[in-house]
Parts: C-alpha cells; sequence; structure tokens
C-alpha cells in the first residue's frame, strides 16, 4: 500500500519509519528542498496548491494524509476528488480553526475557555471589557509552538495588539489559571473503534514542548476520553487527533485538538505496545487497531536547537535517541529522545541526565 503524506517533516518522517515494517510506501508533497521525511520516501517538491502535483499524487498512492494541519482547504477539496483523504476535509477545517475547534467544544459540552471571535481593534477592546484580563489573544488560524498568540495583562497590552498580530482573524480567550497541561492521544479506525493512550503531562517553555510524561491511572483519564470521545465521534474522525487540557479546579479545559500525530505522543515509539504512528496509519489504512497500553513508564525530551551527542544520549540506561536529520536552528524541533524505565523514581534520574545533556 502506498501512502501519500502532504508535509514531510519530522511527523512525517516517523510515520515512514512506522509503516515501512507493514509493508507500506510513502510518497511526500513538501515545497521544502530539506524536508527531512524525503529519504525514506518520494519526495513530490511543490507548493501545497500545485494541482498538477496534488493530481500525480492522488494517481500514485492509495490514500493521503497529513503531518500538518495548515493545509489550504481547496488542497484537500481537490485531493478528496480523487483519492480517499483521512482525516476528512471536514475535521481538517475545525481543528485548523480556533474558532471552529472551540465552538465545537461548546457545542458538545466539552468545558474550554471562555472565548470571542476578534475581527478587529473594536471587537478585542469590546471582548476585553467582557472577558476580563488576564486572556490570551491568538490569530484563530496557523498558530503553533505559542507563535501568534499573546498574553494580554494590562490595557496597554491590548492598544494595537490587532495589529501586532498582522490584522488577521483572532480569538480571544479567557486566562485559564491552570494547575498542569495535559493531553490525550486518541486515534478512531474506519469502522468507528476508538482507542485512547494514558493521559501526558506536559511542560512547555517559551510555548514549546520540552518534556511529555506518559501518566499511569490519572484521576481525570476518564473524563478526558469522554470528552475527546464526544469530539471523535461528532467529526466521523479516522487516524490520530490529539487533544491538549489544561487541567483546573480539578477537572479539564479543553485547549485544542490537533488533526494528526502529536509531539506530545513521540514516548509511544518505545512506551506503548503499538506507537501513535502505527495506530494513525492501521486507522486510515482500514487495519485493526494496535494496542495502545503502556510498556513501563516513560517520558519524552525534546532536542530544540540541536541534538546532544549521539554517544551521550545512548550511555543513558533505557534512552532512545530520534534524530530528525534537520539542519540545526534556534528555536527549532530537531530531534527527541525517550526514556523507559520500570518505576518513577529511575525514569526522574533519566529525565534528569537527558535534561543535563540539554543544558550542557
Ligand atoms: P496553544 O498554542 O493554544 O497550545 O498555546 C500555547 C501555550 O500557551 C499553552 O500550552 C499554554 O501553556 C498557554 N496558553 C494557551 N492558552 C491559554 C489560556 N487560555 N490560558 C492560559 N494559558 C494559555
Amino acid at each position: 500500500m502506498k501512502i501519500g503524506v502532504i508535509g514531510g517533516g519530522q511527523l512525517g518522517r516517523m510515520l515512514a519509519l512506522a509503516g515501512t515494517p507493514l509493508g507500506m510506501n510513502f510518497a511526500f508533497l513538501d515545497p521544502a528542498p530539506d524536508a527531512c521525511a524525503a529519504p525514506l520516501g518520494e519526495h513530490l517538491r511543490a507548493d501545497y496548491g500545485d494541482q498538477d502535483h496534488l493530481r500525480q499524487l492522488a494517481d500514485e498512492v492509495d490514500l493521503v494524509t497529513f503531518e500538518f494541519e495548515s493545509v489550504p482547504a481547496e488542497t484537500v477539496a481537490f485531493l478528496s476528488q480523487f483519492v480517499p483523504v483521512y482525516p476528512s476535509a471536514d475535521a481538517l477545517r475545525i481543528a485548523r480553526d480556533r474558532w471552529f475547534e472551540k465552538s465545537m467544544f461548546k457545542d458538545l459540552g466539552v468545558p474550554t475557555p471562555t472565548f470571542a471571535d476578534i475581527q478587529s481593534q473594536a471587537d478585542l477592546d469590546a471582548a476585553v471589557a467582557s472577558i476580563g484580563l488576564p486572556a490570551v489573544l491568538k490569530t484563530r488560524t496557523l498558530g503553533y509552538d505559542g507563535k501568534g498568540q499573546k498574553v494580554l495583562r494590562s490595557a496597554a497590552d491590548v492598544a494595537g495588539t490587532f495589529a501586532e498580530l498582522g490584522s488577521v482573524p483572532c480569538l480571544l480567550e479567557g486566562f485559564v489559571p491552570f494547575t498542569g497541561e495535559v493531553s490525550l492521544i486518541a486515534v478512531r479506525a474506519r469502522d468507528g473503534e476508538t482507542r485512547f493512550y494514558p493521559l501526558v503531562h506536559n511542560t512547555h517553555e517559551t510555548g514549546i514542548l520540552r518534556l511529555s510524561v506518559a501518566s499511569t491511572a490519572h484521576p481525570l483519564q476518564g473524563l478526558a476520553e469522554d470528552y475527546a470521545g464526544r469530539v471523535l465521534e461528532k467529526l466521523d474522525y479516522v487516524g490520530v487527533l490529539a487533544f491538549e487540557f489544561f487541567e483546573v479546579d480539578g477537572g479539564l479545559k479543553a485547549n485544542e485538538i490537533a488533526p494528526r500525530v502529536h509531539n506530545s505522543g513521540h514516548w509511544t515509539i518505545e512506551g506503548a505496545e503499538c506507537s501513535q504512528f502505527e495506530n494513525h496509519l492501521r486507522a486510515v489504512a482500514g487495519l485493526p487497531l494496535g494496542s495502545t497500553a503502556k510498556v513501563g513508564e516513560s517520558a519524552m525530551l525534546n532536542f530544540i536547537g540541536e541534538v546532544p551527542s549521539v554517544a551521550q544520549v545512548a550511555a543513558i540506561d533505557d534512552c532512545h535517541l530520534h534524530h530528525y536529520g534537520k539542519a540545526f536552528k534556534v528555536g527549532r524541533k530537531v530531534g527527541h529522545a525517550t526514556v523507559r524505565s520500570a518505576d518513577r523514581a529511575t525514569l526522574q534520574r533519566q529525565i534528569a541526565e537527558v535534561q543535563a545533556l540539554i543544558e550542557g
């Protein structure tokens, strides 16, 4: 089976690494000459709106999936005429736009921060008056890793801020005084079967994920699965869908969804019986889903900007390096490591050892 992937970054690369043993081949559509997934399949180097290359992709593959959600809607609509596309155009349309996403949470009774649609500075001023400060202004689309957003704490932060974010449609959200951030990686098959990985506790710095620790019997697991299940059903979703939640007042507020494999699920490559990457491919290909059970304690640490020496990472017990083969650049995700252990105390020591390499 040949899978077409829109985007050729590290998520595409890890999809190919998971799918190759299943007998799958891959073609990546990505305009970047140095797309890091390219060595693992065919690289169609073209813009996402290039209809000739989209048609070529559709003719060559059995189905198309995505490794990022900011794909133009027209690209998805065009491809869908010729080849099955998972997740669907409708799921992408909702997940890529914070207004549609949060409106869906509200309709489904999934708690989410108070929010307002912002089309102008006047809208922002009015929304700040009703939601109050602090609040967070985010572009409706194309934001990632803390980009395209600003925390507003005082009147001075509000003045001129709509223009500062590019005068594009935005969302104002009430600031959530969360005690933690957790994510739930879910997978839904073509026949509707749904499975969930254990909740992951995430730590961000400067808007970028640094550390994900898979939980054991998290008290909010059932609640998270209930909320995620409503969304998966509503979207008639096929594939992996990641949910990011704020932990607040002993409950959860949904922050956002990502219609793809997710950074906070990378630990599943070594830490779960079947990884998020393999399960995404199983789902879109119409295969039975694999087990989402953990195989021990595990955590994932991102390498931002550069990857430490391979020898030093390999010297840490049960530590698994993933070097994405990307050029090193400040603020860029260029690799990660997963540490595994039978117990939490050892896991904490392994995390500290990797952190020491990152800081060194
Ligand atoms: P996002 O791009 O929406 O995932 O936001 C990036 C990070 O900003 C989140 O992981 C939180 O740490 C923080 N953040 C986003 N929205 C809020 C909010 N409404 N209240 C408090 N912190 C937020």
